[in-house]
Parts: C-alpha cells; sequence; structure tokens
C-alpha cells in the first residue's frame, strides 16, 4: 500500500470555468451562480494523475485545490468562502468519481479580514462531508508576511476545530504578490521554514491543544539541511525545541523532495514515524525530467525507493504513517 499525503488537483482547478468565476470575482462581478463543471470534465481531467499514479504504484492520494489558487491575500473575506466552497465541492466531486484512488483534503476561505471563527465553520462543514485535513496558509499577505505568527489565539477557533475533529492542518503556503518569493521556488517553502519556527515559537499552543496535528510539506522545508541550527536556537531562546514536537506527535512532515541526497538528509533528520510519503505528482513541476534519475523530479518514490531504509521503515513512510495521521481517510482507502 503507497498513499500520496500530498497531492493537487491542478488540472481542475485551471479549468476555465473554475479560473473564470475567480476572474469574476476578482473584478467585484461576484457572480451568483457557481460554474457546473461536468463529471466528464472532473475525470477528463484527472486522467493525467490517475496515469501517473498507476505508472508509480500509488494506491491512493490525499488531495486538495491547487495551493497557488488559494490566493488568501486577494478579495474578500466573503468572495474566499465562495471560493473555496467551489474548490472543495469539486475536489470531493473528484473523489467520489474515482473510489479509493482518493481522500479529498479542503481549501479554507482565509482572508488578513476573515475572523477565524468563519474558518473553523468551514473546518465543520467540509469535515462532515468527509475531508481528510485542510491547506492552512500560514501567512495569508500574498507573500509579504504582515499578519502576527498564526499560532496566535486569533486563530484559536480554527485550531479549536481542527482538534475536535481530529484533522492536520497542512502548513501550505500560497500565491505571492513579492516578486522577490516566486510561489513554488520560496514562497511554499518560506511558509515552510516560517510555520515549523512558529511552532517552536509558540509557548501554550500545544499546552492547550495536546492533540492538533500540523503537515509542514516539502520536507518540512530546510529541515533536513537546518534542523541543527533549530536545535541551538531553541535551546538559546528557550524554544520548543524540533525534536519536542515532532516527538510529541503535533509535528509530521512529508517527502516531497527530489533527490537522493537530500531525501537521505530527511530521513537521516527527522523520526521515521514523522514522516509520510509525499510527491505532489503533476502538480509543482509536471514532467520536469531529473537528469540523474532520467525519470520526473517529482517521482519521489524513486528517492525513497533507493534510500537505505529497510522494508519495515518504507511501509511505516508509504502508508502506516498517514492512516495514523489523517484517521479520517480510513474511509476513502480500500485496502
Ligand atoms: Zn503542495
Amino acid at each position: 500500500m503507497i498513499i500520496d499525503s500530498h497531492q493537487h488537483f491542478v488540472r481542475l482547478a485551471r479549468h476555465p470555468e473554475v479560473e473564470g468565476f475567480r476572474q469574476a470575482q476578482l473584478s467585484g462581478k461576484n457572480p451568483d451562480s457557481v460554474p457546473g463543471i461536468s463529471d466528464a470534465d472532473i475525470k477528463k481531467s484527472l486522467e493525467q494523475v490517475v496515469g501517473l499514479m498507476d505508472s508509480r504504484a500509488i494506491d491512493v492520494a490525499f488531495a486538495s485545490p491547487r495551493a497557488k489558487a488559494m490566493a488568501t491575500h486577494e478579495g474578500t473575506a466573503e468572495q474566499n468562502a465562495v471560493w473555496a466552497d467551489l474548490n472543495n465541492s469539486l475536489i470531493l466531486r473528484a473523489c467520489q468519481l474515482n473510489p479509493g484512488r482518493f481522500a479529498p483534503v479542503g481549501m479554507l476561505g482565509q482572508h488578513p479580514s476573515c475572523p477565524s471563527q468563519q474558518v473553523a465553520t468551514q473546518i465543520e462543514r467540509w469535515a462532515n462531508e468527509g475531508f481528510v485535513a485542510f491547506n492552512f496558509d500560514p501567512d495569508g499577505t500574498g507573500g509579504r508576511w504582515q499578519n502576527q505568527p498564526f499560532t496566535g489565539k486569533h486563530n484559536y477557533p480554527v485550531f479549536e476545530a481542527a482538534q475536535a475533529l481530529d484533522v492536520p492542518l497542512v502548513l501550505h503556503g500560497s500565491e505571492s504578490i513579492n516578486k522577490n518569493f516566486p510561489h513554488t521556488a520560496v514562497q511554499y517553502l518560506v511558509a515552510d521554514i516560517t510555520g515549523f519556527v512558529q511552532l517552536m515559537m509558540a509557548k501554550d499552543l500545544f499546552k492547550d491543544f495536546p492533540r492538533l496535528r500540523f503537515l509542514i510539506p516539502h520536507g518540512g522545508g530546510a529541515l533536513p539541511c537546518q534542523i541543527g541550527r533549530w536545535r541551538a536556537i531553541a535551546k538559546y531562546n528557550s524554544w520548543a525545541s524540533p525534536d519536542e514536537i515532532l516527538g510529541n506527535g503535533n509535528v509530521f512532515v512529508d517527502t516531497c523532495i527530489y533527490n537522493n541526497l537530500n531525501m537521505q538528509m530527511l530521513f537521516d533528520a527527522v523520526p521515521l514515524d514523522n514522516i509520510l510519503f509525499g510527491s505532489e505528482c503533476d502538480g509543482a513541476f509536471p514532467g520536469v525530467v531529473n537528469d540523474e534519475t532520467h525519470d520526473h523530479y517529482d517521482n519521489t518514490r524513486r528517492y525513497v525507493d533507493d534510500s537505505k531504509l529497510n522494508a519495515a521503515d518504507k511501509a511505516r513512510v508509504y502508508a502506516a504513517n498517514a492512516r495514523r495521521v489523517y484517521p479520517r481517510a480510513a474511509r476513502w482507502i480500500q485496502k
């Protein structure tokens, strides 16, 4: 069994009617009705990714809307709630149309002006529809990082809902208006790093929410290379250490790392119980070939397979950890 814990339905999000709806919103038209995307169009948008999953023997993927399209800094709180609901409804249908292959991960209608209670209500609604986790943008200002750290009490309604419903929050960056921070190359990794360090800095968060779980994508950002730096600064500043927040089962990372060396560094730096297989298959850099492997960079299965992990440890990374960290995914997994 192989579960890909990090996938986005990018092609579905790029359906002209979906993109057109958002453009209409942002131009102030606020369409009365959401676009009626056919089942055939949804299935067609997933053909490529299902084919890649089959060729890589990936059984199930946890799939969310396109991260860039969250664009939590744009629009209004009301528009972003409608936009998130539209994307979530499409993700849910896509999962239902491909039984046994996907589990839905939601988008949230975040906005700098949005009360977090509204976001919490959205988590409750979509968790009740079967969603297994939610992407949460720790920035929310389009790469300007002007908000308070996301771990503050202003987000406690979100954390209360996530803990009560037993759904992890995936700390995932979104679109960047900061031209120094291209979204896939920098902003997402800045979000990973910032999110992880803010969790170390948050004195009371895991005392108040001991069962709250966060997934830091892309191998935890710089975690495989810089965990020593964060151990040092944690001691220096009396923050929680990386080992503490990982060891307490509050923070997890995925394997969205695109070469053998850094994948092995991830396995050396982070406890294996905290690592979930992920690939962003066909999302971040579709079809781009790694000259070292002559295969797609995002075929991260290759790097896990080629690592020094034994078969039992690979089984933890490939599926057992994902089942434990995303307990609501069980209803979507047929094996
Ligand atoms: Zn992603």
